[in-house]
């Protein structure tokens, strides 16, 4: 996972009719105010300031650039000047990558002193901007708008999130993620429409048979075993039984064979994750619980029990967060603590859990699991720390897709979990537990989430806006009422939107 190769294409807009000297003004008015951007370190991809517009011939063909190219991900937008709009209709009806209109000026201040016909000639992207936006309204263009001082750090985050949102983006764009056997028999949820899937993110989900990955697990040798357990428990806190010369270090040498395994199909495949399912293990010794948690942390993404939405939705997340503070992770509403002074929920899965949320070292142990009739799995078991979160459910509602979002804040385990074998995240839900539960049921949200710390809702918005679907947020502003209004008028939008040319 990298930003290397990724751009941002900053294209500014004007016109001829103030002469060649104020064009020439623009441009490096232009070249100063994305050098400000990029030396500010607060976007994390590079911006490129590629020209000034002037004609619709210019604009169309520099679109069409932009659509063709590999290393642009997105468009920033800005008229220094008044640029006619009926000359970009061609052009951004053409342009396939997200778009940010950065309504700004070159200026901060107003020169009260100095101004004079001249200086207002040069700087109207006050109503320039308005010029472009209501084409861009009227094309039904998904787009995000900036309003600030480029000096601001306020306009800048908002840059470096949509940014980011748009690498992920672009990460989707034939991106390869393999379910590993099927779904687990009956489950809802983790199923869903993958033609219609890649036909809106533009990601491919095929089927491979467990052998395809066993094939993979007996070519991995000995040796290689050797070093992977002995740089796991150094990793690790690691149970003595496990260590080399304890009684169940075969387990071990089991789960990282199988971890080899998974990691030489998927980087053969060119996959960027996989989904796994219990009911299907046949060449398996144990469940893959200890591999799912290390490939997770290394920025694949996963999904159990063939959840390939959720797999791509932590994969875009990770993408996403990149060089942020805090982890991500596959996570599953497992049980709740019903003190009405306190209520929390209590966050799991039967064992993939991404280490990058722990709060400490993990363990790493071996405990018997009832499910999948297999050899006892290795696992990494930790506390996930505290800290303001969010959990995100990408959900096929049958003719459409909804990312739904609830903001949470994971605590510190009020007290030990001894007994329990596996790791965990402990939160409470904004607003309040039972209008969170319930807007997160009567939303269809899935059991399995993304659990991040670095993703806010507003990067998932930015998302769903390229993506060109719903997304609904539950936060500490959410009232139940208005939410149930908000998913049965949105019912109505989403049916219609194809028909407005906005999808
Ligand atoms: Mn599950």
């Amino acid at each position: 996972m990298s930003f290397e190769n990724m751009e941002l294409w900053f294209f500014t807009g004007s016109q001829h009719l103030y002469g060649p000297e104020a064009l020439k003004q623009v441009a490096i008015n232009s070249n100063e105010l994305v050098k400000g951007l990029n030396d500010s370190k607060r976007i994390p991809l590079r911006i490129v300031f590629k020209q000034v517009l002037t004609t619709p011939e210019e604009v169309r063909k520099l679109c069409l650039e932009a659509s063709a190219s590999s290393s642009c991900v997105g468009v920033i937008l800005w008229n220094h000047t008044f640029s006619p709009a009926k000359m970009w209709i061609l052009g951004l009806r053409s342009l396939t990558k997200p778009v940010l209109h950065l309504h700004t000026q070159y200026n901060r201040d107003l020169p009260w002193d100095t101004i004079d016909m001249d200086f207002m000639n040069l700087n109207q992207a006050a109503h320039g901007d308005r010029e472009a936006g209501h084409m861009h309204t009227r094309l039904r263009m998904n787009r995000k708008v900036v309003v600030g001082h480029w000096s601001e750090k306020q306009t800048q985050d908002q840059i470096g999130i949509w940014s980011r949102a748009a690498a992920a983006w672009a990460d989707w764009q034939g991106a390869r993620f393999a379910r590993i056997g099927d779904n687990m028999r009956y489950v809802a949820v983790t199923e869903g429409d993958k033609v219609a899937a890649e036909t809106k993110f533009g990601f491919e989900v095929n089927g491979y048979g467990i052998g395809d990955v066993v094939r993979f697990c007996q070519q991995v040798s000995d040796a290689e075993v050797d070093r992977t357990c002995q740089s796991l428990q150094e990793q690790y806190a690691t149970v003595p039984e496990l260590k080399k010369g304890g009684k169940r270090h075969e387990s071990l040498r089991d789960a990282v064979r199988l971890e080899l395994g998974i990691r030489g199909f998927l980087s053969d495949g060119n996959f960027k994750g996989f989904t796994t399912t219990f009911e299907d293990l046949h060449g398996f010794k144990q469940l893959p619980g200890l591999a799912c948690q290390r490939l997770m942390a290394e920025g694949y993404g996963f999904g159990a029990e063939g959840d390939w939405k959720t797999c791509a939705l932590l994969r875009a997340c990770k993408f996403m967060a990149q060089g942020l503070k805090g982890g991500t992770s596959f996570m599953e509403d497992y049980t709740y603590h019903m003190d009405p002074k306190r209520p929390l929920v209590l966050g799991s899965h039967m064992l993939e859990i991404c280490p990058s949320i722990a709060s400490g070292k993990p363990k790493m142990e071996i405990h018997p699991l009832g499910i999948g009739g297999k050899d006892d799995p290795v696992r990494l078991v930790f506390d996930a720390g505290p800290g303001e979160a969010i959990n995100a459910s990408l959900v096929d509602l049958g003719n459409r897709f909804r990312l739904l979002v609830n903001e949470v804040t994971c605590i510190k385990p009020p007290k030990p979990l001894p007994k329990l074998p596996v790791a965990r995240a402990v939160w409470e839900t904004k607003p309040d537990f039972k209008t969170a539960l319930s807007a997160w049921i009567y939303a269809g949200g899935a059991h399995h989430t993304v659990f991040s710390y670095p993703i806010t809702t507003q990067h998932i918005q930015d998302f769903a806006d390229m993506a060109g679907i719903e997304m609904v947020r539950i936060d500490d502003r959410t009232d139940l009422v208005d939410f149930q209004q908000t998913l049965r008028t949105n019912e109505i939008y989403y049916h219609l939107a194809p028909g407005l040319g906005r999808i």
